[in-house]
């Protein structure tokens, strides 16, 4: 009995270390670190706007559901959600339409780069997972047929998981992605010409990269992804965003679908589900515990953040703490 006791108090002293650990000389150490991995990589070029932003910039921010917050570096500026965004209109979409979106994209890891048309066409237009850009191409589309007035719906959304009005999208990303969407453009009308895209090419081109020009900073991003972490309720005002199994299933696809042809990678090195966007960001998250959000512009040959990525390796090694 007595045994018994001291071992229940022995586990919870050890969860609650867990909870509470003070992340912050691990991610001082991670960043002095890794500061000079400037120039290994490069910062995503193929949207003019996105290669204006100085490729010398790197900052963390690690908020948990106990409401700490740790953070070091370029942690509060702003940057390109880009691909991040995927995550939140699945979201939106899934909220809404459950286990139905399922007609429409597949969800297995698809190997290839970010923006292949491989694929799309033996499997007949349906898009392996909604984290490509054939994906979430689809998902915005259905979320088009959700909303009258989809690009407010998604800041709203943003705003609200966030705990953060003051965010935007950034209009000078959004136009020159825009004016140099061809490749995008084509994904759309090749899965309009298998009858998965119902809305009129350009328009869900429109909506896509706004959503992918929304500008947030670490905090920003790690606050947003709490819901997550919290099994689909929002921690801020406790609404349930998503079921706890939707939760799970978004996490899931993370795990196996976020960081594109990299994406067994990133669990085999961070064992986290996480998300990554072309203007350098990379969120994951440890369900009950953390959000993590890491942002250099230079990528790796895969387009994901090789300074963000290496830093999360690092993270789940110093803390002896994962998934796994
Ligand atoms: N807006 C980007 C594109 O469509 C998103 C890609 C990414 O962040 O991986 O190319």
């Amino acid at each position: 009995m007595v045994k018994n006791t001291l071992k229940i108090i022995f586990h919870l002293y050890l969860c609650l270390k867990e909870k509470l650990m003070n992340y912050e000389d691990v991610i001082k150490n991670i960043y002095g670190e890794l500061k000079s991995y400037w120039g290994k990589g490069k910062v995503a070029d193929y949207i003019p706007a996105l290669a204006e932003v100085n490729p010398r910039q790197y900052g963390i921010a690690i908020e948990t559901l106990e409401g700490q917050s740790f953070q070091v570096g370029d942690a509060e500026i702003r940057f390109s959600a880009q691909s991040i965004s995927k995550v939140f209109t699945l979201a939106m979409v899934t909220r809404h339409l459950g286990d139905e979106i399922w007609k429409y994209v597949g969800r297995e890891p698809s190997g290839n780069p970010f923006n292949s048309l491989v694929q799309l066409e033996y499997e007949h237009g349906i898009p392996r997972n909604p984290f490509i850009n054939a994906g979430a191409l689809v998902v915005t589309d259905r979320l088009m047929s959700l909303y009258d007035r989809p690009k407010d719906a998604i800041l709203d959304f943003v705003r609200k998981i966030s705990g953060n009005d003051d965010i935007y999208y950034d209009k000078h990303i959004a136009r020159s992605e825009r004016e140099h969407a061809d490749r995008n453009m084509a994904l759309g009308y090749f899965m309009k010409s298998f009858g998965n895209i119902e809305h009129d090419v350009e328009a869900v081109i429109d909506v896509y990269c706004h959503q992918c020009a929304i500008s947030m900073s670490c905090v920003d991003l790690s606050r947003a992804f709490l819901f997550l972490v919290n099994h689909g309720k929002n921690p801020f005002h406790q609404e349930q965003v998503l079921t706890t199994s939707q939760s799970k299933r978004l996490g899931a696809l993370m795990l196996t679908c976020g960081f594109y042809d990299e994406s067994g990678d990133f669990a085999f090195r961070a064992g986290l589900p996480g998300k990554s966007g072309v203007g350098g960001g990379v969120v994951a998250y440890i369900p009950g515990n953390l959000a993590i959000t890491v942002w250099s512009p230079e990528l790796n040959c895969h387009g994901n953040s090789l300074i963000g990525m290496e830093t999360l390796e690092r993270f789940t090694t110093d803390i002896g703490n994962s998934i796994f």
